[in-house]
């Protein structure tokens, strides 16, 4: 007996072999095989009469009686056979090519010539070529039959066309689903009738949605069953995300706020600038979540250069203002550095007392004894530093605030051991890889999310371009001469590579002493420690440098305002977001800037995401296209944040489910928290079988 747990490999025609080979394509058992889903369908409903296919050519089916057949040399060693196919109003060859071998006797066309004898039926789809006067069918895939009146399998109907892997043919893929469908559909989990009602949802079960996604009478059909299984999907989703939240939400917070504005106001004043409209937003946001008496779980999203830092310094100031403290956690040394070196200019001036905790920092033993003593008793309202932070001996007295810069650098027990240091802490989570609000919305479904959706003004966007060596460096030497800084970055696949790092350091030797001898380069990369890195960032940031090369380690958020060119070597290797972070480096002050993208982009998606770049610098439709491109699971990183993947939702298309799913799932949870009504119970079985391990994960980002 087959059931949903029964591996493939059992099934008839597999074997371990083919079973690899499934693997490869995500599927291991009869359940996977269900819903591993066609990735277009063939239409071949329409049988068209040979004498319209005559004129109009084009990909086509067509269907008629095989006649005579005959066979050509066209070199030593190429064959071709040309099968007559007539119907009622003419007659085309269906013509086939297949290489000879000059030493053998085999007749390379023997099985064709065995299946299309004259007086049998053949349905036939392929293109129709003509060249010169010769006009003939080149078959994709033919079927045969005896009796005119059977109908064929594979013509007449909407063909899936599934995702393909090597040694695995179509034939083998629909005789396989072929199985687990008729014998296993009806033991496929169904929630059909708790879904909410959506346009173009039906609210058919499971069994009937998987026949219809496998071979759908319309394309219709198939659009509307894989939307109602989306729902399913992302219902199943969003309530476990929601279960997690009303588990981990329901702490009120000790913390009070008031805003009394006595750091505020003169903090603003100080301010060289004054907030963008998103900028203010967002604080509204986050003052009212920290005045609420449930604790703030928000996560910030701003591109590049948007200014995260000063909006969450206005919640900081907040909390220093009600007397408590707050943290502010950054992924490297450098960074935090450069956070406490900005944040003390803003604050000059302000009773504030802020400090910096790296693990350099603490190396020094009177430093630290007093840094230690001070956050402990409270005298300093502010600490900024790394992970160091969460160190066992670093003990706070009211810290109410945790704000994480560049979240996504962190790993999920970082952050919730960061989370550990205060009774009931206000959590701020920031990142400059926007997240696509699809995504979100599932991901982080139980975050409260805030954006900054607009650069503070007078930035010049970015100038792209896809350029030669030559050009780039031509214009970099011009752009020198200005008194603006370059990147030349070389991004390594692995930091640790050895040769990959060697033909970098080459490179680097070889310009410095090459076309730009005649000014100052600076080296950067991985494997150089802590404290050269440091060294080498600050040399570049005073100017002692006119030229960084690096591999990709120059920081994320890092801040140098007169850096104003970046040369990205090999950017075709890269993904998009990989390219917007590093591109993201310039454009930070008030000249203008220029990328240039180096690199031989060979494939399509290779060239694809160089025209986007040069096209635009908007980290949300870069985002999404790079979610586009690459699916989900690879666009979080899956291990990370136990992300599954979709079978039939697609993250893209289908915003209304999502939404509508979220709804209903808040709604599902609110009126029964353990899912114990009857009707829910298929329901909470998915989410117990699928979810238990994952959630913990996903619930802190
Ligand atoms: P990110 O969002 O990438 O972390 P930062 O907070 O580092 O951005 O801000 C980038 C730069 O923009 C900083 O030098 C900061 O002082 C400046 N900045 C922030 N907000 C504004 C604003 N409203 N007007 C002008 N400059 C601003
Ligand atoms: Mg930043």
């Amino acid at each position: 007996m087959i059931n949903l747990e029964t591996e493939i490999q059992y099934l008839k025609g597999v074997g371990p072999k083919k079973a690899a080979s499934f693997l490869k394509l995500g599927v291991k058992t009869i359940s996977d095989l269900l819903v591993f889903f066609p990735s277009y369908y063939q239409d071949r409903t329409q049988i068209i009469p040979i004498q319209k296919v005559l004129i109009q050519g084009d990909k086509n089916c067509i269907f008629g009686r095989v006649g005579k057949t005959y066979q050509k040399n066209i070199n030593a060693n190429l064959v071709m056979l040309d099968i007559e196919i007539i119907d009622e109003t003419g007659k085309i060859y269906s013509r086939f090519f297949r290489k000879k071998n000059a030493y053998s006797k085999f007749d390379a066309f023997a099985s064709l010539k065995k299946n299309f004898t004259s007086g049998r039926y053949a349905y036939i789809y392929g293109s129709v070529k003509s060249e010169r006067m010769d006009i003939y069918i080149a078959p994709d895939d033919y079927e045969i039959v005896d009796d005119r009146s059977k109908e064929p399998m594979l013509f007449k109907k909407l063909l899936p066309v599934y995702p393909a892997s090597e040694g695995l043919s179509q034939k083998l893929i629909r005789d396989c689903i072929e199985t687990a469908l008729s014998s296993c559909k009806n033991l496929y989990p169904d929630i059909s009738s708790i879904i909410p009602r959506l346009d173009n949802i039906a609210n058919e079960p499971s069994p009937l949605l998987l026949t219809k996604m496998h071979s759908p009478s319309s394309l219709f059909e198939a659009e509307q069953a894989r939307r109602s299984f989306a729902m399913q999907e992302f219902l199943i989703l969003e309530t476990a995300l929601f279960l997690s939240r009303s588990k981990n939400k329901i702490l009120p917070k000790v913390q009070k706020y008031e805003i009394s504005k006595n750091l505020l106001t003169p903090f603003k004043n100080n301010l060289k600038f004054s907030f963008t409209r998103a900028q203010k937003k967002v604080i509204n946001e986050i003052f009212s979540d920290m005045q609420n008496p449930y604790q703030m779980n928000r996560l910030l999203m701003g591109d590049v250069g948007s200014g995260k830092t000063v909006t969450a310094l206005s919640a900081m100031l907040l909390a220093a203002e009600n007397k408590y403290q707050s943290t502010l956690i950054a992924p490297t040394e450098i960074l935090a550095e450069q956070h406490f070196s900005n944040i003390s200019k803003m604050l000059e001036g302000l009773p504030v007392k802020i400090a910096l905790l790296t693990s350099n920092s603490l190396k020094r033993k009177t430093e630290r004894e007093i840094k230690l003593k001070e956050i402990a008793d409270g005298s300093i309202d502010i600490v900024i530093g790394t992970h160091s932070i969460i160190e066992e001996r670093i003990k706070f007295k009211s810290l109410a605030l945790v704000v994480v810069d560049e979240q996504h650098r962190f790993g999920v027990m970082q952050k919730l051991a960061a989370l550990k240091k205060a009774q009931s802490p206000d959590v701020l989570m920031m990142t400059a890889t926007p997240i696509p609000r699809a995504l979100s919305m599932t991901v982080y479904g139980d975050m409260d999310v805030s954006i900054i959706d607009e650069l503070p003004p007078g930035r010049l966007p970015v100038q792209t371009f896809y350029a030669t060596e030559e050009t780039a460096y031509k214009k970099t030497i011009e752009e020198i001469k200005k008194g603006s800084q370059v990147y030349i970055v070389y991004p390594l696949i692995d930091e640790s590579d050895k040769l990959e790092l060697k033909s970098a350091v080459e490179e680097a030797d070889k310009l410095s002493k090459g076309i730009f001898k005649d000014f100052k380069t600076g080296l950067l990369h991985g494997r150089m420690k802590r404290d050269e890195k440091n060294e080498i960032m600050q040399k570049f940031k005073n100017k002692e440098f006119d030229i960084l090369i690096s591999t990709t380690v120059i920081e994320v958020g890092i801040d140098i305002p007169n850096a104003a060119v970046m040369i990205i070597q090999n950017a075709d290797r890269f993904g998009l977001s990989a390219l917007h972070q590093l591109r993201g480096r310039i454009g930070r002050g008030k000249i203008k800037s220029f990328c240039y993208l180096i690199g031989d982009a060979k494939s399509a998606a290779a060239r694809t995401r160089i025209k986007i770049m040069t096209s635009t610098n908007d980290g949300f439709k870069i985002a999404e296209a790079d979610l586009q491109m690459r699916g989900p699971g690879e666009f979080m990183g899956t291990e990370q944040h136990g992300f599954p993947e979709f079978k039939a939702g697609n993250l893209i298309k289908d915003m209304d489910i999502i939404e509508a799913s979220k709804k209903a799932a808040q709604e599902i949870v609110e009126s029964d928290a353990n899912l114990e009504e009857p009707a829910y119970s298929s329901l909470r079985k998915i989410i117990e079988s699928r979810f238990s391990k994952k959630l913990k994960l996903i619930e802190v980002g």
